[in-house]
């Protein structure tokens, strides 16, 4: 018997059929005897309908009324699962952000959760009822409804976890779990039993697109055990519960690998301002007016000087390209800099792996596996158990499916 919340995204509530599926495998949970609190998302394709009505309306909508409207996509869903529960003779309650009380800021659309008062959910669930909470949103101090930002029901979820204690967030969504890499790029990608909060975070935020960068720092900071697992599959008790990828502490059990994943991201562009003066305050020259333009900078690299000149170079999101280069266009002048150069063809390719942190020795080996197909890096960056390269665009497939193989990732490492 276990405290488990469980959350739902669209494509699982996507339709009536597939709530009472839902319904379903709840009942499953609720006949083992397990205490559950259900998090659901809108229904597929609900909030998007809602933002397109919000901007035919007006092209800046007013943020308030913005979170009133996209707050009842969930709520739809919160009521649909309850009587579908209900008339399982699982018996049931739906609550909505503000009825439970997630506190959040103000910050309309990308409100941060500050307090959960579980009381509620203490008597539901002493009471055996299964509570049923509306992800994605909350109320401000004012009693104004706020939402957290897209895709932010998985936020909701691992946050309930926490201020319930619970002994697992089972986050049930269309793919089974955490892969090795993109199935889609290389077949053989495996899914993983395990993987730690910090590979996940570098994994979600490099483009792996499972959960909410945010739940998973959430998860992290109050170590709430998280499991992927698709709401197709059925639940496999025998094992020690439930299939999926279980994303968790470092812990001695954990699959020793060297490398858990490789991640990629294909929204990079790079530009490079060559020929800057080789004083203090040109880095600060150069990004002040890109972080200015409110344009996000991810790799950065300086090289060293030479005839009292260097060359900067950095990414941006390939959207922010544009407008990157018209501000180092600008900054060029202004600092007397010889050339702006950019790429918008580029890709970042990162292997994974908190085993990195006590090996020697992976970087050479991936940058070996990359040179005997005649792959050319532009740039590297590295962290402790992280190293991107840049390559053209070109190389992306053949890059990760090199790295997953030479790191012999299909295998399951014991
Ligand atoms: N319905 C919201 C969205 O589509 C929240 C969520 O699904 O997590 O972003
Ligand atoms: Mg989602």
């Amino acid at each position: 018997m276990a405290l488990i919340v469980q959350k739902f995204g669209g494509t699982s509530v996507g339709t009536v059929e597939r709530i009472e599926n839902v319904a379903e495998r709840i009942k499953k949970f609720r006949d083992r005897g397990d205490d559950i609190v259900v998090v659901v998302s809108a229904m597929s394709g609900e909030t998007n309908r809602l933002i397109e009505m919000a901007y035919q309306i007006d092209e800046k909508p007013n943020a308030r009324e913005y979170d009133v409207l996209l707050s009842t996509g969930e709520q739809v869903t919160i009521a649909l699962l309850s009587m579908a529960l209900n008339r399982r003779g699982v018996p049931a309650r739906s609550y909505t952000g503000t009825q439970v009380h997630i506190l959040t800021d103000s910050a309309h659309n990308k409100a941060r959760i500050l307090d959960i008062n579980e009381l509620n959910m203490r008597t539901d669930l002493d009471q055996g009822r299964v509570v049923v909470v509306a992800g994605f949103q909350g109320v401000d101090e004012k009693g104004n409804i706020t939402t957290l930002g897209r895709g932010g029901s998985d936020t909701t979820a691992v946050a309930l976890a926490a201020a319930l204690k619970a002994d697992e967030c089972q986050i049930y969504t269309d793919v089974d779990g955490v892969y090795t890499t993109d199935p889609r790029v290389v077949p053989e990608a495996r899914r993983l039993e395990k993987i730690t909060f910090e590979e996940m975070l570098e994994m979600a935020s490099l483009g792996s697109k499972v959960l909410q960068i945010r739940a998973v720092e959430f998860a992290g900071k109050y170590n709430v055990p998280l499991r992927v697992l698709s709401s197709f599959d059925e639940p496999n008790f025998d094992s020690d519960g439930v299939n999926g990828t279980l994303i968790t502490y470092e812990e001695d059990k954990m699959e020793q690998a060297l490398i858990s994943g490789i991640a990629f991201n294909r929204d990079e562009a790079k530009l490079t301002i060559l020929g800057v003066p080789d004083k203090p305050g040109v880095a600060h020259g150069i990004l002040g007016p890109v972080g200015d333009a409110n344009i996000e900078i991810d790799m950065i690299i300086q090289n060293i000087g030479a005839d009292g000149t260097t060359d900067f170079t950095f990414t941006v999101h390939r959207n922010d390209f544009v407008a990157a280069k018209a501000v180092l266009n600008r900054v060029s002048n202004e600092l007397g800099a010889r050339e702006v150069i950019g790429d918008e063809k580029i890709v970042k390719i990162s292997l994974v792996g908190v085993g990195m942190r006590s090996h020697a020795g992976i970087a050479s080996k991936m940058f070996k596996a990359l040179a005997e197909e005649g792959i050319n890096i532009n740039m590297i960056s590295t962290s402790e158990i992280k190293i991107s390269v840049v390559v053209d665009e070109k190389y992306l497939e053949l890059g990760v499916r090199t790295l997953h193989s030479a790191f012999g990732l299909a295998e399951k490492q014991s």
